[in-house]
Protein backbone atom coordinates (compact mmCIF):
# COMPACT_ATOMS: atom_id res chain seq x y z
CA UNK A 1 0.00 0.00 0.00
CA UNK A 2 1.45 3.62 -0.79
CA UNK A 3 0.76 6.83 1.47
CA UNK A 4 -0.23 8.43 -2.27
CA UNK A 5 -0.76 6.46 -5.10
CA UNK A 6 -0.01 8.51 -7.62
CA UNK A 7 0.38 5.08 -10.28
CA UNK A 8 -3.61 4.65 -9.93
CA UNK A 9 -4.30 7.98 -11.19
CA UNK A 10 -1.80 7.97 -14.03
CA UNK A 11 -3.39 4.53 -14.85
CA UNK A 12 -7.14 6.09 -15.53
CA UNK A 13 -5.39 9.56 -17.43
CA UNK A 14 -2.73 8.29 -18.95
CA UNK A 15 -3.77 8.52 -22.78
CA UNK A 16 -4.50 12.09 -22.27
CA UNK A 17 -1.55 12.95 -20.25
CA UNK A 18 0.34 11.37 -23.59
CA UNK A 19 -1.32 13.08 -26.10
CA UNK A 20 -1.14 16.47 -24.09
CA UNK A 21 3.05 15.87 -23.85
CA UNK A 22 3.15 14.64 -27.16
CA UNK A 23 1.13 18.01 -28.39
CA UNK A 24 3.99 20.27 -26.23
CA UNK A 25 7.11 18.08 -27.60
CA UNK A 26 5.75 19.19 -31.61
CA UNK A 27 4.86 22.81 -30.88
CA UNK A 28 8.27 23.36 -29.01
CA UNK A 29 6.92 26.10 -26.70
CA UNK A 30 8.79 25.02 -23.78
CA UNK A 31 9.04 28.15 -21.98
CA UNK A 32 5.21 29.80 -20.96
CA UNK A 33 3.76 28.13 -24.19
CA UNK A 34 0.12 27.98 -24.73
CA UNK A 35 -0.70 25.39 -22.38
CA UNK A 36 0.35 27.86 -19.62
CA UNK A 37 -2.01 30.44 -20.35
CA UNK A 38 -5.04 27.92 -21.13
CA UNK A 39 -4.23 26.31 -17.62
CA UNK A 40 -3.73 30.14 -15.95
CA UNK A 41 -7.47 30.76 -17.71
CA UNK A 42 -9.19 27.19 -16.21
CA UNK A 43 -7.02 27.36 -12.54
CA UNK A 44 -8.57 31.28 -12.16
CA UNK A 45 -12.23 30.26 -13.34
CA UNK A 46 -11.92 27.41 -11.48
CA UNK A 47 -10.95 29.32 -7.60
CA UNK A 48 -13.16 31.71 -9.03
CA UNK A 49 -10.77 34.71 -9.08
CA UNK A 50 -10.08 37.04 -11.93
CA UNK A 51 -6.19 36.22 -12.01
CA UNK A 52 -3.59 32.99 -11.82
CA UNK A 53 -0.05 33.45 -12.45
CA UNK A 54 1.38 30.16 -12.46
CA UNK A 55 5.08 29.82 -10.78
CA UNK A 56 7.57 27.55 -10.57
CA UNK A 57 6.80 26.11 -7.22
CA UNK A 58 4.64 26.69 -4.32
CA UNK A 59 7.48 28.66 -2.68
CA UNK A 60 8.02 30.85 -5.09
CA UNK A 61 4.31 31.29 -5.31
CA UNK A 62 4.36 32.60 -1.51
CA UNK A 63 7.83 34.65 -2.01
CA UNK A 64 6.41 36.22 -5.29
CA UNK A 65 3.08 37.53 -3.58
CA UNK A 66 5.71 39.18 -0.92
CA UNK A 67 7.94 40.80 -3.24
CA UNK A 68 5.16 42.67 -4.79
CA UNK A 69 3.94 44.10 -1.48
CA UNK A 70 7.47 45.08 -0.70
CA UNK A 71 7.99 43.18 2.21
CA UNK A 72 11.10 43.68 3.86
CA UNK A 73 13.52 44.11 7.20
CA UNK A 74 11.59 45.17 9.57
CA UNK A 75 8.30 44.11 8.57
CA UNK A 76 6.59 41.59 10.91
CA UNK A 77 4.72 38.92 8.57
CA UNK A 78 1.93 36.48 11.06
CA UNK A 79 1.64 33.25 10.52
CA UNK A 80 1.50 29.48 12.36
CA UNK A 81 4.54 27.89 13.59
CA UNK A 82 2.62 24.21 12.62
CA UNK A 83 3.32 24.58 9.08
CA UNK A 84 5.74 23.26 6.26
CA UNK A 85 9.11 25.41 6.19
CA UNK A 86 8.24 27.40 3.08
CA UNK A 87 5.63 29.51 4.55
CA UNK A 88 8.02 31.01 6.86
CA UNK A 89 11.35 30.87 5.23
CA UNK A 90 9.82 33.30 1.96
CA UNK A 91 9.56 35.48 5.21
CA UNK A 92 12.83 35.48 6.44
CA UNK A 93 14.15 34.93 2.59
CA UNK A 94 13.15 38.71 2.30
CA UNK A 95 14.78 39.81 5.62
CA UNK A 96 11.19 40.70 7.24
CA UNK A 97 10.54 38.84 10.56
CA UNK A 98 8.15 35.86 10.78
CA UNK A 99 6.15 36.26 13.79
CA UNK A 100 4.30 33.17 15.23
CA UNK A 101 0.97 32.51 16.31
CA UNK A 102 -0.79 29.74 17.53
CA UNK A 103 -3.19 27.24 15.81
CA UNK A 104 -6.74 26.31 17.23
CA UNK A 105 -6.46 23.06 18.81
CA UNK A 106 -9.66 21.62 16.64
CA UNK A 107 -8.39 22.90 12.96
CA UNK A 108 -4.90 23.20 13.40
CA UNK A 109 -5.25 26.77 11.57
CA UNK A 110 -4.15 29.90 12.68
CA UNK A 111 -6.51 31.10 15.87
CA UNK A 112 -7.92 34.49 15.04
CA UNK A 113 -8.48 35.81 18.51
CA UNK A 114 -4.28 34.99 19.02
CA UNK A 115 -3.73 36.86 15.88
CA UNK A 116 -5.07 40.13 16.93
CA UNK A 117 -3.06 39.74 20.29
CA UNK A 118 0.31 39.42 18.16
CA UNK A 119 -0.85 41.83 16.26
CA UNK A 120 -1.62 44.69 19.22
CA UNK A 121 1.94 43.44 20.86
CA UNK A 122 4.01 44.25 18.06
CA UNK A 123 2.41 47.87 18.05
CA UNK A 124 3.30 48.16 22.10
CA UNK A 125 7.21 46.92 21.27
CA UNK A 126 7.45 49.44 18.76
CA UNK A 127 10.56 47.33 16.80
CA UNK A 128 8.61 45.87 13.72
CA UNK A 129 6.29 47.38 11.53
CA UNK A 130 2.65 44.96 11.11
CA UNK A 131 2.92 44.36 7.42
CA UNK A 132 1.04 40.73 6.53
CA UNK A 133 -0.90 37.75 7.42
CA UNK A 134 -0.13 34.27 5.56
CA UNK A 135 -2.91 31.40 6.75
CA UNK A 136 -2.13 28.29 6.00
CA UNK A 137 -5.28 26.09 4.71
CA UNK A 138 -3.69 22.90 6.94
CA UNK A 139 -4.03 19.55 5.73
CA UNK A 140 -6.38 21.05 2.95
CA UNK A 141 -9.05 22.51 5.58
CA UNK A 142 -9.27 26.34 4.94
CA UNK A 143 -8.39 28.71 7.33
CA UNK A 144 -10.92 30.87 9.56
CA UNK A 145 -11.72 33.52 6.82
CA UNK A 146 -14.61 34.93 8.20
CA UNK A 147 -12.52 36.27 11.08
CA UNK A 148 -9.06 36.85 9.61
CA UNK A 149 -10.40 38.93 6.94
CA UNK A 150 -11.78 41.00 9.07
CA UNK A 151 -9.49 41.37 11.50
CA UNK A 152 -6.60 42.24 8.35
CA UNK A 153 -9.42 45.09 6.60
CA UNK A 154 -9.44 47.11 10.14
CA UNK A 155 -5.05 46.69 10.53
CA UNK A 156 -5.24 46.81 6.61
CA UNK A 157 -2.90 44.31 6.24
CA UNK A 158 -2.82 42.12 3.12
CA UNK A 159 -3.43 38.63 3.73
CA UNK A 160 -1.92 36.03 1.80
CA UNK A 161 -3.61 32.43 1.53
CA UNK A 162 -0.99 29.49 1.45
CA UNK A 163 -3.10 27.18 0.02
CA UNK A 164 -0.44 24.81 -1.52
CA UNK A 165 -2.82 22.16 0.77
CA UNK A 166 -5.79 23.08 0.00
CA UNK A 167 -6.54 23.79 -3.91
CA UNK A 168 -10.53 22.52 -4.19
CA UNK A 169 -11.64 23.34 -0.65
CA UNK A 170 -14.21 25.71 -0.08
CA UNK A 171 -16.36 27.53 2.69
CA UNK A 172 -19.92 27.56 2.14
CA UNK A 173 -18.86 27.17 -1.65
CA UNK A 174 -16.18 29.83 -1.51
CA UNK A 175 -13.50 28.21 -3.44
CA UNK A 176 -9.92 28.32 -1.41
CA UNK A 177 -7.29 30.58 -4.10
CA UNK A 178 -10.18 33.67 -3.67
CA UNK A 179 -9.24 34.17 -0.16
CA UNK A 180 -7.35 37.01 1.71
CA UNK A 181 -5.24 39.39 -1.07
CA UNK A 182 -3.58 36.70 -2.99
CA UNK A 183 -2.85 32.92 -2.41
CA UNK A 184 -0.36 31.06 -3.39
CA UNK A 185 -0.99 27.20 -4.18
CA UNK A 186 1.73 24.36 -5.06
CA UNK A 187 1.78 21.56 -7.62
CA UNK A 188 4.19 19.43 -6.08
CA UNK A 189 2.94 15.92 -7.03
CA UNK A 190 1.92 14.76 -3.77
CA UNK A 191 -0.81 17.70 -3.19
CA UNK A 192 -4.11 17.20 -4.29
CA UNK A 193 -3.22 19.01 -7.85
CA UNK A 194 -0.08 17.88 -8.47
CA UNK A 195 2.75 17.70 -11.69
CA UNK A 196 4.87 15.71 -12.43
CA UNK A 197 7.68 17.81 -10.62
CA UNK A 198 7.77 21.13 -9.11
CA UNK A 199 5.03 24.15 -9.97
CA UNK A 200 2.78 26.63 -8.50
CA UNK A 201 0.55 29.59 -8.37
CA UNK A 202 -0.51 32.98 -7.50
CA UNK A 203 -4.19 34.02 -7.28
CA UNK A 204 -5.25 37.41 -7.40
CA UNK A 205 -8.05 40.18 -7.65
CA UNK A 206 -6.38 43.44 -8.46
CA UNK A 207 -5.40 43.50 -12.16
CA UNK A 208 -2.54 45.70 -11.55
CA UNK A 209 -0.86 43.13 -8.68
CA UNK A 210 -1.24 40.14 -11.11
CA UNK A 211 0.77 42.41 -13.82
CA UNK A 212 3.42 43.05 -10.92
CA UNK A 213 3.34 39.33 -10.64
CA UNK A 214 3.65 38.21 -14.05
CA UNK A 215 6.96 40.89 -14.07
CA UNK A 216 8.19 39.74 -11.46
CA UNK A 217 8.01 35.78 -12.38
CA UNK A 218 10.27 36.81 -15.35
CA UNK A 219 13.36 39.08 -13.78
CA UNK A 220 11.19 41.98 -13.07
CA UNK A 221 10.96 42.72 -16.87
CA UNK A 222 8.95 45.87 -18.26
CA UNK A 223 7.71 46.10 -21.92
CA UNK A 224 10.10 43.45 -22.59
CA UNK A 225 13.10 40.77 -21.57
CA UNK A 226 15.63 43.03 -21.66
CA UNK A 227 13.63 46.09 -19.67
CA UNK A 228 13.92 45.22 -15.99
CA UNK A 229 12.15 47.46 -14.03
CA UNK A 230 12.25 45.55 -10.24
CA UNK A 231 13.77 42.63 -9.20
CA UNK A 232 12.48 39.56 -9.99
CA UNK A 233 13.40 36.14 -9.76
CA UNK A 234 13.08 32.90 -13.06
CA UNK A 235 9.85 31.85 -11.46
CA UNK A 236 8.16 30.37 -14.47
CA UNK A 237 5.98 27.38 -14.69
CA UNK A 238 6.90 24.87 -17.36
CA UNK A 239 5.06 24.14 -19.95
CA UNK A 240 5.48 20.53 -19.65
CA UNK A 241 3.85 20.33 -16.31
CA UNK A 242 1.17 22.52 -17.61
CA UNK A 243 0.16 20.18 -19.83
CA UNK A 244 0.40 17.36 -16.76
CA UNK A 245 -2.01 19.88 -14.65
CA UNK A 246 -4.40 19.99 -17.28
CA UNK A 247 -4.76 16.42 -18.12
CA UNK A 248 -5.53 15.61 -13.85
CA UNK A 249 -7.71 18.89 -13.68
CA UNK A 250 -10.10 17.00 -15.91
CA UNK A 251 -10.62 14.32 -13.25
CA UNK A 252 -9.96 16.86 -10.07
CA UNK A 253 -13.53 17.54 -8.93
CA UNK A 254 -14.70 13.47 -9.27
CA UNK A 255 -11.03 13.11 -7.48
CA UNK A 256 -12.03 16.09 -4.47
CA UNK A 257 -15.71 13.88 -3.85
CA UNK A 258 -13.72 10.65 -3.38
CA UNK A 259 -11.35 12.35 -1.11
CA UNK A 260 -14.25 13.19 0.59
CA UNK A 261 -15.66 9.86 0.36
CA UNK A 262 -12.41 8.36 2.16
CA UNK A 263 -12.58 10.62 5.10
CA UNK A 264 -16.13 10.19 6.06
CA UNK A 265 -15.54 6.72 6.55
CA UNK A 266 -12.42 6.75 8.28
CA UNK A 267 -13.96 9.60 10.38
CA UNK A 268 -17.07 6.90 11.00
CA UNK A 269 -14.67 4.31 11.74
CA UNK A 270 -11.63 5.97 13.54
CA UNK A 271 -13.68 7.98 15.76
CA UNK A 272 -13.29 6.41 18.78
CA UNK A 273 -10.10 5.09 18.74
CA UNK A 274 -8.06 8.64 17.74
CA UNK A 275 -9.21 12.39 17.20
CA UNK A 276 -10.27 12.51 13.75
CA UNK A 277 -9.96 15.87 12.09
CA UNK A 278 -12.88 18.73 12.57
CA UNK A 279 -14.39 20.11 9.38
CA UNK A 280 -16.25 23.47 10.86
CA UNK A 281 -20.23 23.76 9.29
CA UNK A 282 -19.99 24.51 5.63
CA UNK A 283 -16.24 23.69 4.92
CA UNK A 284 -15.18 21.36 2.35
CA UNK A 285 -11.75 20.07 3.10
CA UNK A 286 -9.62 18.48 0.09
CA UNK A 287 -7.78 15.79 2.19
CA UNK A 288 -4.21 16.54 1.68
CA UNK A 289 -3.82 14.94 4.64
CA UNK A 290 -5.96 13.13 6.90
CA UNK A 291 -4.48 13.45 10.34
CA UNK A 292 -5.40 12.10 13.32
CA UNK A 293 -4.40 12.82 16.88
CA UNK A 294 -3.55 9.73 19.26
CA UNK A 295 -3.52 10.43 23.07
CA UNK A 296 0.33 11.24 23.44
CA UNK A 297 3.57 10.53 21.76
CA UNK A 298 3.70 6.65 23.01
CA UNK A 299 0.57 5.92 21.80
CA UNK A 300 1.54 7.19 18.29
CA UNK A 301 4.74 5.21 18.17
CA UNK A 302 2.35 1.83 18.97
CA UNK A 303 -0.33 3.05 16.52
CA UNK A 304 2.06 3.82 13.51
CA UNK A 305 4.02 0.33 14.40
CA UNK A 306 0.55 -1.43 14.11
CA UNK A 307 -0.09 -0.15 10.75
CA UNK A 308 3.44 -0.76 9.76
CA UNK A 309 3.11 -4.20 10.85
CA UNK A 310 -0.12 -4.15 8.78
CA UNK A 311 1.94 -2.90 5.74
CA UNK A 312 0.32 0.59 5.84
CA UNK A 313 2.31 3.44 5.52
CA UNK A 314 2.28 6.25 7.94
CA UNK A 315 3.99 10.13 8.05
CA UNK A 316 4.30 13.00 11.25
CA UNK A 317 3.12 16.22 9.39
CA UNK A 318 4.81 18.15 11.15
CA UNK A 319 7.12 16.45 13.92
CA UNK A 320 8.85 19.97 14.79
CA UNK A 321 7.11 22.95 15.05
CA UNK A 322 8.78 25.90 13.14
CA UNK A 323 9.20 27.68 16.42
CA UNK A 324 11.87 25.36 17.42
CA UNK A 325 13.83 24.69 14.36
CA UNK A 326 17.43 25.32 14.29
CA UNK A 327 16.97 27.29 11.13
CA UNK A 328 15.04 29.96 13.35
CA UNK A 329 16.95 29.96 16.39
CA UNK A 330 17.62 33.62 15.78
CA UNK A 331 13.66 34.67 16.37
CA UNK A 332 14.86 33.34 19.70
CA UNK A 333 11.09 31.53 20.48
CA UNK A 334 11.58 28.41 23.22
CA UNK A 335 9.61 25.36 24.24
CA UNK A 336 6.25 26.26 25.89
CA UNK A 337 5.85 29.65 23.36
CA UNK A 338 3.08 27.97 21.41
CA UNK A 339 1.59 24.94 23.65
CA UNK A 340 -1.04 24.12 21.07
CA UNK A 341 1.11 23.73 18.31
CA UNK A 342 3.78 21.52 20.63
CA UNK A 343 1.15 18.98 21.71
CA UNK A 344 -0.57 18.78 18.62
CA UNK A 345 2.89 17.90 17.19
CA UNK A 346 3.59 15.46 19.32
CA UNK A 347 0.68 13.29 18.93
CA UNK A 348 -0.47 14.25 15.06
CA UNK A 349 0.00 11.13 12.00
CA UNK A 350 -1.35 11.38 9.14
CA UNK A 351 -3.38 7.89 7.38
CA UNK A 352 -2.78 6.91 3.38
CA UNK A 353 -5.24 9.17 1.79
CA UNK A 354 -5.81 9.38 -2.45
CA UNK A 355 -8.65 9.18 -4.54
CA UNK A 356 -7.64 5.55 -5.43
CA UNK A 357 -7.73 3.96 -2.38
CA UNK A 358 -9.75 0.81 -2.14
CA UNK A 359 -12.61 -0.06 0.46
CA UNK A 360 -10.05 -3.25 1.39
CA UNK A 361 -7.17 -1.00 2.10
CA UNK A 362 -9.57 1.35 3.89
CA UNK A 363 -10.53 -1.52 5.99
CA UNK A 364 -6.81 -3.12 6.63
CA UNK A 365 -5.84 0.77 7.94
CA UNK A 366 -8.92 1.00 10.43
CA UNK A 367 -8.75 -2.02 11.80
CA UNK A 368 -5.35 -1.89 12.46
CA UNK A 369 -6.26 1.08 14.70
CA UNK A 370 -9.80 0.67 15.86
CA UNK A 371 -9.68 -3.30 15.55
C1 LIG B 1 4.11 22.11 -0.03
C2 LIG B 1 3.92 23.35 0.73
C3 LIG B 1 4.56 24.55 0.37
C4 LIG B 1 5.63 24.63 -0.68
O1 LIG B 1 5.27 24.19 -1.94
P1 LIG B 1 6.45 23.71 -2.93
O2 LIG B 1 5.74 23.59 -4.24
O3 LIG B 1 6.97 22.42 -2.42
O4 LIG B 1 7.47 24.77 -2.96
C5 LIG B 1 4.27 25.69 1.09
N1 LIG B 1 3.40 25.67 2.10
C6 LIG B 1 2.77 24.54 2.49
C7 LIG B 1 1.80 24.59 3.62
C8 LIG B 1 3.02 23.33 1.83
O5 LIG B 1 2.42 22.22 2.23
Amino acid sequence: MQFIDLHRQRERIKVDIEVRIQTVLSHGKFILGPEIQELEQKLADFAGVPHCITCSSGSDALLMALMAWGIGPGDAVYTTPFTFIATAEVVALLGATPVFVDIDPKTYNIDPHLLETAVEQTERENKLRPRAVITVDLFGLPADYGAIEEIARRRSLPVLEDAAQSFGASVNGRRTCSFGTAAATSFFPAKPLGCYGDGGAVFVHDDALAAELRSIRVHGQGSNKYDNVRLGINGRFDTLQAAVVLAKLSVFPDEIEKRNRIARTYSEKLGTAVTVPHVPQGYESVWAQYSVLSRNADHRSELQEKLKKEGVPTAVYYPKPLHLQPAFKNLSYSEGDFPVSEDVSSRIFSLPMHPYLTDDEIDTICRSIAG
